[in-house]
């Protein structure tokens, strides 16, 4: 066989392959972008775990008539133009394969519209297409991605998916973890026409609390410290759970850098060792957690699917975090009963 360029769809099947797993991935990808569009209110709507249907609608910036065709095109982005942009990249996506990759894999239709447009504009993809129909659409500011029948055409993909109540779990608990992270965005989630929740603006210190009650219990929040600690650059905000309310398994632990929810190595480490000596074996911290520091300090770039980002300081980050969790829990540390023996 003589070597050729792939078709597009397939070049989009194949990143798919990477960054869309299951429902929840295309999700996650879908709410980031709202994200950077700077919505203050996202709505999701559900149908069959997400199998059947995912449509997200937020109230941010939208897109130009003429850039729908492009932002389902892959390596096209509006959030990066440089290599230095990429080295302090601040936005949740950068990469520009979201909508390709899930066009390829579902029936994808995007709405959007700008501000200043007369009317918004639509697109429907099967990620075949090279040339778009654009039409007009009394859809009002901002952007509708409605995403049906994901892996239609993939069927080793689809053989994978669970069952509908199990793929909706993992969407319920990613929105609830992506909501912990922006309390200025309006939530709602339903599925199968049916209201899951809404979680509205959360500006005062109070409903913040509501949010955080309402994700993680009120039990937590009765059973936690405030942390906010800073020094060198770095500002560690949040919630931890005290010593006496831990868990078995490592279930409620949300660590945000720069907003985004990761799951890391040396993060682990600093959490797993500030609690050492005031855990019992075996027990797990409950803690919301978030870093906040230089863009330019934290490379985003280091898996396709972004859960994993690696510190230009590692040394740095980890002392920092061990020292503001330990001091902190430190001072609330009860003194210990003496018991005498003689
Ligand atoms: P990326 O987020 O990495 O740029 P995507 O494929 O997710 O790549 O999106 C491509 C482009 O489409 C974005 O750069 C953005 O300009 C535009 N876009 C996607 N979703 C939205 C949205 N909800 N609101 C406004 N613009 C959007
Ligand atoms: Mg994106």
């Amino acid at each position: 066989m003589r070597v050729q360029i792939l078709p597009v769809q397939l070049i989009n099947q194949i990143a798919a392959g990477e960054v869309v797993e299951r429902p929840s991935s295309v999700v996650k990808e879908l709410v980031e972008n709202c994200f950077d569009a700077g919505a203050t209110s996202i709505s999701i709507d559900i149908e069959q775990g997400g199998a059947r249907r995912i449509r997200i609608r937020d109230d941010g910036c939208g897109i130009v008539k003429d850039d729908l065709p492009l932002a389902l095109s892959r390596h096209a982005t509006s959030k990066i133009a440089s290599f230095e942009d990429l080295e302090r990249v601040a936005s949740m996506g950068f990469r520009g394969e979201a909508l390709p990759s899930i066009s390829s894999v579902s029936r994808l239709t995007l709405i959007s519209r700008i501000a200043q447009a007369d009317c918004a504009w639509r697109v429907s993809t099967d990620g075949t297409e090279q040339d778009f129909d654009l039409q007009p659409d009394p859809h009002p500011q901002g952007t509708t991605v409605d995403v049906r029948d994901l892996f239609y055409n993939t069927p080793a993909r689809r053989k994978f998916l669970k069952t509908e109540k199990t793929e909706f779990a993992h969407i319920e608990s990613l929105i609830q973890k992506m909501a912990l992270s922006r309390f200025d965005i309006a939530f709602s989630l339903s599925h199968n026409q049916k209201e899951i929740f809404q979680l509205p603006l959360a500006m005062t210190e109070a409903e913040q609390q509501q949010r955080i009650a309402g994700i993680c219990g009120s039990v937590f929040l009765d059973n936690s410290i405030k942390i906010d600690v800073a020094s060198s650059g770095l500002q560690l905000t949040g919630w931890v759970g005290l010593p006496t309310f831990s868990r078995s398994q490592q279930d409620m632990q949300f660590f945000y850098v720069n907003g985004r929810l990761v799951r890391d190595k040396l993060i682990a480490h600093a959490v797993r060792q500030a609690f050492q000596d005031v855990l019992f074996n075996g027990r797990h911290p409950v803690f919301v957690l978030y870093l906040t520091l230089d863009p330019g300090l934290v490379d985003v770039n280091a898996h396709p699917a972004k859960l994993e980002v690696r510190f230009r300081e590692g040394r740095l980050v980890h002392d920092f975090l061990f020292s503001a969790l330990h001091r902190s829990l430190a001072e609330i540390r009860p003194t210990p009963h003496i018991v005498k023996i003689d």
